[in-house]
């Protein structure tokens, strides 16, 4: 079967990307998804305590009015089941299900120089061809589960989070290890400490949090939120991050320090990731972040009761916001429970997994079930996962074997027609990811749009282009903290063996879509356009 395009992935990105390619330009598509229904992220990520931590009313859709009217959230932070009730809002809207094939997993992908096309195949052997092919796979979607010694010999069950049972898992009377305290880890322990018997809390690196304060939503504010989508609209589009709040444009240094204490305390009350739109140096300057870090540190300290477990949590080595910053719901209060325990990994190490739990260097931790909270080979993983091989052959895997090299993260130079929706080089997981994945999937239409009217049959990325892009990604990373932060996933660091190279455009989202506008306004530039 030939089609057009072929989309892989039908969560947010793959979805719009099928309506815009299929609606706008006519185009035939086919969206493939290894899931057994739609969601992407939020199909997968079902684990106890998950939800998103972007406000509802920005982590949605912004292409149409009449969407944003027909569809609010309940809460201030939507959890799984509440997104994919969105998604499948959006798929019956645009009639989008009847393109898209489920429970199935594109194992390669191959450019035929010859024939100027994409030939795809799936694991289970289906094969079809297509002029364009689009990953919409996700930066987060490659579960990362540590290889330690021993895990084939636990008799007990354990889960990734990124994995989780649709069905649940029961904790009751259960004695449980967590390992891992980023993001999930610090959603998933309060609501697994509530009805385990035990939960152990296996902590490598000490974290900030800050509170979400979930809540319903007061019908004023949904009815705020309704009449206000165009001023939503352009905040979201006009940030650094793509969320709904503007960042202040004060310094650290010019408030004294009671009103900074005041700031961070409102902030503080507030919850969320908000708490990162304080202070506009808080992530350049190491002092202004300092004066934040102790903030928050110091807020551990009130909570934890036992002195030692206190001290572990806020033992934190990075600064704030350097790596992704959680935000939770009792995070810190959920070690002041009888049943809960903190190891501190930089203290007693995992040494294996045996027949019956962890064994740390100085003790044994008898458990039921290990949930790893330990996040996601990260953007590069789930295009690599596949066999892509772009022209003369040459594989992806080969020519990421040093990090990616990508061209504003969208496109491969030796790859032609492959677009890589909030790929690696993209702002993608440093914002609020609807809002880049918009961004994303009206570029690539509109650029497919032109080669259709121009008679063009390919676009590919140059090698120059890539290679200034490049330093750009990087001389982006080394102006903020977020280049102190070694160990952080943005750069790889939390899978064995990765090349530790920093991933996302920290250069902000709006300053990244007015160079996506001005090259295409400027011809394409960078890319090379060419006739069959
Ligand atoms: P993560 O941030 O990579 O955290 C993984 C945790 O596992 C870290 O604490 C890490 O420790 C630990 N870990 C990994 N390997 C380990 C090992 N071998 N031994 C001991 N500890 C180990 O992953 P995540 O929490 O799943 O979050 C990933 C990203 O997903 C987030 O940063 C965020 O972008 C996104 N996310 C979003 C939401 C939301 O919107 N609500 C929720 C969850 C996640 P180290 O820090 O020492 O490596």
């Amino acid at each position: 079967m030939h089609f057009d395009a072929v989309v892989i992935g039908a969560g947010f990105a793959g979805l719009y990307q099928l309506l815009c390619l299929r609606d706008r330009l006519g185009l035939k598509v086919q969206v493939i998804e290894a899931g057994g229904d739609l969601g992407g992220t939020w199909y997968w990520n079902r684990y106890p305590g998950a939800r998103c931590d972007s406000e509802s009313h920005a982590y949605r859709y912004f292409f149409s009015r009449e969407l944003a009217a027909e569809w609010q959230a309940s809460e201030r932070y939507p959890g799984p089941a509440e997104i994919r009730a969105y998604l499948d809002h959006v798929a019956r809207k645009f009639d989008l299900r009847r393109d898209i094939r489920f429970n199935t997993r594109v194992a390669a992908a191959h450019f035929d120089q010859a024939a100027g096309l994409w030939r795809i195949q799936t694991e289970a052997g289906g094969r079809c061809t297509a002029a364009f092919l689009i990953t919409a796979v996700g930066c987060l979607s490659s579960a990362n589960v540590p290889a330690i010694a021993g895990l084939a010999d636990f008799r007990g069950k354990w889960y990734h989070t990124g994995q989780w049972p649709h069905e649940g898992v029961d904790f009751r009377g259960k004695r449980v290890g967590q390992i891992g305290t980023g993001s999930t880890g610090i959603q998933a322990a309060p609501v697994i400490a509530q009805s385990a018997a035990h939960l152990t809390v296996f902590q490598r690196t000490a974290n900030y949090s800050v509170p979400a304060r979930n809540a319903p939503l007061a019908p004023e504010f949904k009815r705020w939120a309704r009449e206000h989508f165009e001023q939503i609209r352009e905040i979201v589009q006009s940030t650094l991050n793509g969320h709904a709040f503007r960042i202040e444009q004060r310094n650290v240094a010019d408030v004294t320090p009671a009103e900074r204490q005041a700031i961070y305390e409102a902030a503080w009350e507030k919850g969320g990731l908000q708490f990162r739109a304080t202070f506009k140096d808080l992530l350049t300057d190491r002092a202004a972040n300092a004066t934040a870090a102790e903030f928050l540190k110091a807020r551990i300290r009130a909570v934890v009761k036992d002195p030692a477990t206190a001290e572990a949590l806020a033992d934190i080595d990075h600064p704030y916001a350097a790596k992704r910053p959680p935000i939770d719901t009792d995070y810190f209060e959920t070690f002041n429970r009888p049943n809960v325990t903190l190891v501190n990994l930089r203290q007693d190490p995992i040494e294996c997994i045996t027949a019956q739990g962890i064994r740390t260097k100085s003790s044994r931790h008898p458990l039921d079930i290990i949930v790893f909270a330990t996040g996601f080979d990260a953007l590069t993983g789930p295009l690599l996962k596949m066999d892509i091989r772009g022209r003369g052959g040459r594989s992806l895997r080969e020519d990421w074997k040093g990090g990616p090299s990508t061209y504003l993260g969208l496109q491969v130079p030796g790859y032609p027609n492959l677009f890589t929706i909030t790929g690696p080089g993209s702002p993608s997981v440093l914002t609020n990811m609807p809002v880049a994945i918009e961004q994303h999937v009206e570029w690539i239409t509109e650029c497919i749009g032109h080669l259709r009217k121009t008679g063009m049959a390919t676009v590919e990325a140059s090698d120059t282009a890539a290679t200034a892009w490049g330093a750009q990604v990087d001389e982006a990373a080394r102006a903020t903290l977020l280049w102190d932060a070694k160990h952080s996933w943005y750069f790889g660091a939390n899978v064995a063996g990765k090349p530790q190279v920093f991933m996302p455009y920290a250069g902000g989202l709006n300053k990244y879509r007015k160079i996506c506008q001005g090259i295409a306004a400027r011809g394409y530039e960078g890319f090379v356009l060419a006739r069959a």
